[in-house]
């Protein structure tokens, strides 16, 4: 695995829980509004000089068997790793919950984790409405590739989530009763405000949503999905 960094201890992915989180690098998208344009552009990868090996962070991991309950895999997009597979199986072989935080472009290796009980946790991007989707992403986007993840996270047996960053100019109230409406079977949906001082793409540095704002598009979430959380 390409890991950039770990976070040793946090208690923020899951309430009375204690999380490592590893975070990978390089990303097959490219969210104008993304705030971590150095783990993603490769010109800007080519930087990094200290990647952390697999058996230094397994090392870790292990005198952390009773301290730590889940391993979070997150950014940029960890499912460009080759290895992931493996990866999730040797965490899983120390007995650690395994949460995978994803961007939906690689729904072959979902079903795969998921058929061998390999992440317990998924959370998933949805970037926006189809209709705009590429202006906002930089890429050519195969809708079907979207639709089979959000299949195949929705029929699985473990918990997940699906959210967005919300960008102002881009999100609009209207559009987001229609995102969230196709996907009203969801179990958790969570609003994440973008942080607009840093992005790939300067052309996105607006100012972000306030509070009450964000409180209108979680009011619109919750007339279609049981649950929604702001973070800000
Ligand atoms: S916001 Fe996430 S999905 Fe978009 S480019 Fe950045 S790391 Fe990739």
């Amino acid at each position: 695995m390409l890991i950039s960094a770990i976070q040793k201890t946090t208690l923020l992915d899951y309430p009375w829980k204690v999380a490592c989180i590893i975070f990978t690098t390089w990303c097959n998208l490219r969210c104008g509004f993304c705030y971590n344009s150095e783990f993603v552009l490769p010109e800007k990868i080519k930087e990094i000089q200290d990647f952390i090996p697999d058996n230094i962070f397994f090392n870790f991991l292990k005198t952390k068997i009773w301290k730590l309950d889940w391993v979070v895999i997150c950014w940029w997009e960890p499912t460009i790793n080759k290895d992931l597979y493996d990866f999730c199986k040797s965490i899983k072989e120390l007995w650690f919950l395994v949460k995978l935080d994803t961007n939906w472009q690689n729904p072959k290796i979902l079903r795969k984790l998921l058929d061998d009980k390999l992440v317990d946790y998924i959370a998933m991007d949805i970037k926006w409405d189809y209709s705009n989707i590429e202006e906002l992403l930089w890429v050519k986007i195969d809708k079907n590739i979207y639709l089979e993840s959000i299949d195949i996270i929705i029929n699985s047996d473990i918990d997940y989530e699906f959210r967005t960053t919300l960008v102002k100019n881009y999100h609009f109230l209207n559009v987001f009763e229609e995102v969230v409406k196709q996907i009203s079977w969801a179990k958790k949906y969570a609003i994440q405000n973008y942080k607009w001082w840093k992005t790939l793409d300067k052309n996105f540095m607006w100012e972000s949503f306030t509070s009450k704002e964000l409180l209108e598009f979680k009011k619109v979430c919750l007339k279609y999905i049981k649950k929604c959380e702001i973070r800000m």
